[in-house]
């Protein structure tokens, strides 16, 4: 094995970089009841030493969310880092495994993979000092972290971002030994706590948006039609958008199926499927292979991603400029697009899995669904009812509005740390 070689094999814990954020910007637009809240809570707050691990700091939502959140926790006084696993392939690949798993497939653990695993967690959990009052460690894949040490003052935070209602039975076998030494352990909603999982306080806290992140902000309307036609995109004709990982569970390959449903009545219809490549995710490639190979056949299907050129500006800008943003997935934790597209007035059409409902009912943002055929008519409905679109998709921003925005997740969190410390 080469030295280079040997350097992507070794996990290590780096340490992320993040923007400064002000809370107070996010007054005008949540209120001052709710960053006085966040206020006085942080005075109590100030100084404790938190820490985030996960396994990315770009692509995919909890990227996104520690983006966003670690600067505010910042400037509400914690001293906070935030940490990622990097450049470890074999790990990846054997958790990739395991979110596959931990989400209802079925699958074989083999002896190497669970060998991969604890290896990697103990070379880490190696590098920790303890110089931390709470350590919030995100998804399956740095969660054996507590295990291999022991620091008497640090409480350990488990957060989960997944579907785990109905795990695989080998895979969640061998990792909730692991879970059940936390002190508490976090969901977006009750229904995703496995059955036999015993042991840590449960808390529930759904994900949110952030307003004011190059993602979400307001973006002038001419800027972002500019911004779309040069990718393009026609925007004399009606367009569908997804923006997702490319995962077997975000379903594309439905995504397209449903598009060409609409196409039989509505010929003008173009479809772009926005795809960011997540360090920790060795499956998107493949899954992008085989859609590049269908959307070949078809001039009006167009594949994007961060690595051609589609950052979170321009996925702020396709979110706007769509006509219907599509989320069709087969099981979701959350799904942050969902309100990444509502913050933005648009309707969505979703899969009915997932923290999905949660964000959005029928009539409220868009429609929920559960085939293609489903996915097609109701897309195809809100492209021939525009008032009505408009109606639906203003519901989902007020919905967004009053549940899912940064500030009410800074401040769940903040009360999570205080309740966890006590
Ligand atoms: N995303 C992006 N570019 C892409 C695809 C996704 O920036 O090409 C972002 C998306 O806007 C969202 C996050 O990645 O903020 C995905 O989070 P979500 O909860 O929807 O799904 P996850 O990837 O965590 O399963």
């Amino acid at each position: 094995m080469s030295a280079a070689d040997a350097e992507t094999r070794t996990a290590t814990l780096e340490l992320v970089g993040v923007k400064h954020k002000s809370l107070e910007d996010y007054r005008r637009i949540v209120g001052d009841e709710l960053i006085d809240e966040i206020r006085l809570l942080a005075t109590r707050l100030k100084g404790v030493r938190l820490l985030h691990v996960n396994s990315t700091a770009s692509g995919g939502g909890v990227a996104e969310l520690l983006n966003s959140l670690v600067p505010l926790e910042l400037d509400c006084g914690l001293q906070v880092e935030w940490r990622v696993l990097c450049k470890d392939e074999e790990l990846f690949k054997a958790t990739k495994g395991f979110h596959n798993a931990l989400q209802g497939m079925r699958s074989v653990l083999t002896p190497d993979t669970e060998q991969v695993y604890i290896e990697r967690n103990q070379h880490c959990a190696a590098m920790l000092d303890g110089g931390h009052d709470v350590v919030i460690v995100h998804d399956p894949q740095p969660a054996a972290l507590p295990q291999f040490v022991s620091f008497p003052g640090t409480r350990w935070i488990w957060r989960c971002h997944i579907d785990t209602s109905n795990p695989d039975p080998n895979v969640w076998g061998f990792l909730r030994p692991f879970i059940q030494t936390y002190d508490v352990a976090v969901f977006t909603m009750p229904e995703f706590v496995p059955s036999d999982l015993v042991g840590p306080r449960m808390e529930f806290i759904p994900p949110a948006i952030d307003p004011l992140s190059p993602k979400n902000r307001a973006l002038p309307k001419y800027l972002c039609r500019e911004e779309v036609a040069e990718f393009g995109i026609d925007l004399s004709r009606p367009l569908m958008i997804q923006v997702a990982r490319f995962d077997p569970w975000k379903d594309p390959q439905g995504v397209i199926e449903a598009y060409r449903l609409v196409k039989q009545d509505l010929p003008q219809i173009q479809l772009a499927l926005v795809g960011a490549m997540a360090e920790d995710d060795p499956e998107g490639w493949d899954v992008y292979n085989s859609i590049r190979e269908v959307a070949a056949l078809d001039a009006d299907i167009h594949i994007f991603t961060n690595l051609t050129g589609v950052g979170a500006h321009e996925v702020n800008s396709f979110q706007r400029v769509a006509d219907v943003v599509i989320q069709k997935s087969i099981r979701e934790g959350f799904g942050l697009v969902v309100s990444e597209a509502l913050w933005k007035g648009t309707p969505v059409v979703a899969g009915n899995t997932g923290g999905i409902p949660l964000q959005m009912q029928n009539g409220i943002g868009g429609f929920l669904v559960d085939s293609v055929e489903e996915c097609a008519e109701r897309v195809a409905y809100l492209l021939t009812h525009s008032d009505e679109a408009e109606a639906i998709a203003r519901r989902g921003w007020e919905r967004v509005r009053d549940n899912f925005l940064m500030p009410q997740l800074l401040l769940n969190e903040l009360k999570l740390v205080e309740s966890t410390m006590a």
